[in-house]
């Protein structure tokens, strides 16, 4: 029996043409800046973003970590959301090993960190305060229902970012998303940033890798932070074949995933004791609450799981489901027949 997984988008395999063009991938040691497909991916990748340059690297983690070392010096102070996968789920990184700190700002439902907050966070000059260097937002954001952000927002961001002479880094691990439930080009969505991170094993269904786009000077400090923090690849051109891939042939199936996580929601919204609020689906991320029910979230996701239906409890009465190239229009079905039976 297929097991449904839904915990992340994260767990999608390369499919067998994504595997052929690894296998076909032309070779080289990256360190030396010799691997043809590293290359090419780096440099499609600065095109499709309208950035001059790029920079392959292990993990979004490590794109976010290397983009913030770049940024800012030690003991300089990066404004970001406190929902944000770097401030909740990198380890503190920036902190660890750049001596960054952070100043965390609400993040709205929305994924938007409000205008006046950013605005009277950033440190005047003064002996006491740590000075501020980055701004850093997600999109789409994660922990906000992955809500895209708007090219509008994003503009006003940089507004202030230029104003105080601060740059602005997007973590767009599903920055493809988000162009796509906006109809959107991804170089509309970073045209006033100064550096864009995104995954490529994310909805992008590649196994491995993400990639950090900016200036060339960004970009060339990125390399050096890159190979200082164990990231220098040889012949990485293997992951960058399935990048190149997934930038051709998965990003056009994109809407699939957003279609499935809105039919998704719809039936959760119909489902006895579950509760969705499906407006605020707009890409592949599913959040849904359990009611005042005797079932834990633990249960429910535990009794659906051994029904061959897997995701993820977020909280005790929380859930999260994501949709992906792996899930299809009869999976997202079933899933829902799963969690009526159980919720009966
Ligand atoms: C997954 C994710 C990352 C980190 O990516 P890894 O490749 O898992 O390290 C960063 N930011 C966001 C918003 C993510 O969802």
């Amino acid at each position: 029996m297929k097991k449904i997984d839904l915990r992340s988008d994260t767990v999608t395999l390369p499919s067998p043409t994504m595997r052929e063009a690894m296998l076909r991938a032309e070779l080289g040691d990256d360190v030396f800046g010799d691997d043809p497909t590293v290359n090419q991916l780096q440099t499609v990748a600065a095109e499709r973003f309208g950035k001059e340059a790029a920079l392959l690297v292990p993990s979004g983690t490590m794109a976010n970590l290397v983009s913030v070392l770049v940024h800012c010096p030690r003991g300089t102070e990066a404004i970001l959301g406190d929902k944000s996968h770097t401030f909740i789920y990198e380890g503190g990184g920036i902190a660890a090993f750049g001596g960054v700190h952070p100043h965390t700002l609400p993040n709205q439902e929305d994924g938007t960190i409000r205008l006046e907050d950013i605005r009277s966070a950033i440190r005047v000059e003064n002996d006491h305060f740590p000075r501020t260097r980055l701004i850093s937002l997600e999109n789409t954001h994660n922990k906000c229902s992955g809500t895209p952000l708007s090219p509008g927002y994003i503009a006003s961001v940089s507004e202030i970012a230029r104003e105080h002479r601060l740059k602005l880094h997007v973590d767009g691990a599903r920055i493809f998303n988000a162009a796509v439930a906006q109809d959107l080009d991804v170089s509309d969505l970073v045209k006033d940033v100064d550096s864009v991170s995104f995954c490529m094993s994310k909805g992008l269904a590649a196994p491995v890798g993400s990639v950090i786009c900016g200036t060339k000077e960004f970009i060339y400090e990125a390399r050096r932070i890159r190979k200082a923090l164990g990231g220098g690849m040889r012949q990485a051109g293997v992951l960058a074949a399935a990048g190149l891939f997934a930038l051709g042939d998965i990003v056009p199936q994109i809407q699939r995933d957003h279609d499935n996580a809105k039919k998704l929601a719809k039936g959760i919204a119909q489902i006895p004791w579950l509760h969705v609020d499906h407006s605020k689906v707009k890409t592949n991320i599913v959040y849904f609450e359990l009611a005042d029910t005797p079932l834990s979230a633990d249960k429910v996701v535990a009794r659906s799981d051994k029904m061959g239906v897997r995701f993820l409890a977020t909280s005790a009465r929380q859930f999260r489901m994501v949709t992906h190239y792996g899930v299809d229009t009869r999976d997202i079905q079933k899933t829902l027949d799963v969690l009526e039976s159980i919720m009966k």
